[in-house]
């Protein structure tokens, strides 16, 4: 393959070839359905029950029998959502963000339509959330709290620990959904320690396939399933266990906690270093989060008065894979929800690009970018209707 730099590891991530390795025998040997009576079918099993108790260490939930197999972090949402608001039908109250992601929010709309009253709590202008907004928003009625962990934009914190807190100190009955899709290998996850009561995570955002995801959902927490049929899952989601999936999803949160420390300093270590260098080299860019507090693998930075889509094309060209907003939104020019909730100015909304890091990423290939971006900007500038506006700026900046 010609030169590849990928850097859009949020929207999803290469497999790791350890991963990979440990699935194979679960599709060509130990083929068994996993709930089958004879002893073929236990080393099937056995590997089902061996990466329930990773999953279980990966989030430090009480119990695998807290831990549930999805097929991805959409399923792991409305299983969690849906689970929680079908088995108590009485409460029609639920409290989100206006920045979750869209298997979150699209869901929230099509619950407001069959009746719920759903409150969005907004963000500041670094996208971090209005936590008195939503300390007020939490009434009686309040079945539900979902806010995501970490933003798959703008890769922005939320303060998980402190929600919840207040979650308990208002109304005691409000469960807490966490979608941490976006944690999973960044930064530690620790169910106990901040008062989740479930939490949903995809495994292809930290190198095992598509294809398979896991909730938790801690032991006093009802849910009413959303796929019904056989009795896996312990009744919380039908369908026969995809072994080699689930196998795979074990073995990457492993890996995963094993890399966190090289995660929180290298990963972020050379993060800061393509960030310092863009805004250092290339006058018309900002850092659209400020300093708000990030995973340590993304970062989000907006070109004034110049499209995006360009930009990508451009550096598409060179090998080198970027976003201009989140996957599901990409394909579309109206700018994303998250830097819209966060008053992004229109002059670095359409040209805000999100770089995403993984353990793979290498210094040889930030460098790569470091020296490539700053061309391509200036082609793109160049041609930009506001040049009056960029030249405004570069003499602004460059006192
Ligand atoms: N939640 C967040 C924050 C995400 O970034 C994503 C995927 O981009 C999802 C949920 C959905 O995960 P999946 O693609 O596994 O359905």
């Amino acid at each position: 393959m010609d030169k590849l730099v990928y850097l859009d590891n949020n929207a999803t991530t290469r497999v790791d070839e350890r991963v990979l390795e440990e699935m194979m025998p679960y599709f060509k040997e130990e083929y068994a359905n996993p709930s089958s009576m004879y002893s073929f079918a236990k080393k099937a099993s056995d590997a089902i029950k061996e990466a329930r108790v990773k999953i279980r260490d990966f989030v430090n939930a009480r119990d695998e029998k807290e831990i549930i197999f999805t097929s991805c972090g959409s399923e792991s949402a409305n299983t969690a959502i849906r689970g929680v608001l079908n088995y108590n039908k009485n409460k029609k109250h639920i409290i989100t963000t206006k920045v979750e992601h869209p298997c979150v929010l699209n869901l929230y709309q099509t619950l407001e339509k069959q009746g719920y009253r759903v409150d969005y709590i907004g963000v500041n202008s670094n996208g971090e959330l209005n936590i008195d907004e939503l300390e007020n928003a939490i009434d009686e009625d309040t079945a539900l709290v979902s806010v995501m962990w970490a933003n798959n934009e703008t890769g922005v914190i939320f303060p998980i620990k402190k929600i919840s807190e207040i979650i308990k100190s208002k109304n005691k009955d409000t469960k807490f959904f966490v979608d941490s899709v976006q944690v999973a290998g960044k930064i530690p996850i620790d169910v106990q320690e901040n008062g989740i009561d479930l939490l949903g995570i995809s495994g292809h955002k930290f190198h095992a396939p598509k294809g398979v995801g896991a909730l938790y959902v801690n032991s006093k927490t009802m849910i009413t399933p959303l796929i019904i049929g056989g009795h896996q899952e312990r009744g919380k989601r039908a369908g026969t266990e995809n072994t080699p999936y689930i196998v795979g999803i074990g073995k990457a949160a492993e890996l995963a906690q094993d890399s966190l420390k090289y995660e929180m300093t290298e990963v972020k270590r050379l993060r800061d270093k393509l960030e310092s260098n863009i805004v250092k080299k290339i006058y018309n860019a900002r850092i659209n989060t400020g300093v708000a507090e990030r995973v340590p693998n993304t970062t989000n930075i907006g070109f004034e008065y110049i499209e995006g889509e360009l930009i990508l094309l451009h550096l598409s060209d060179m090998g080198i894979c970027a976003s201009s907003g989140s996957a599901c939104t990409s394909g579309s020019l109206e700018p994303s929800h998250v830097l819209r909730a966060m008053n992004v100015p229109f002059t670095a909304i359409h040209g805000s690009i999100r770089w995403s890091l993984s353990r793979f990423t290498t210094e040889e290939e930030i460098d790569y970018v470091i020296d490539k971006l700053p061309e391509i900007i200036e082609k793109v500038t160049s041609i930009s209707p506001y040049q009056k506006e960029l030249q405004a700026l570069k003499n602004l900046r460059q006192n």
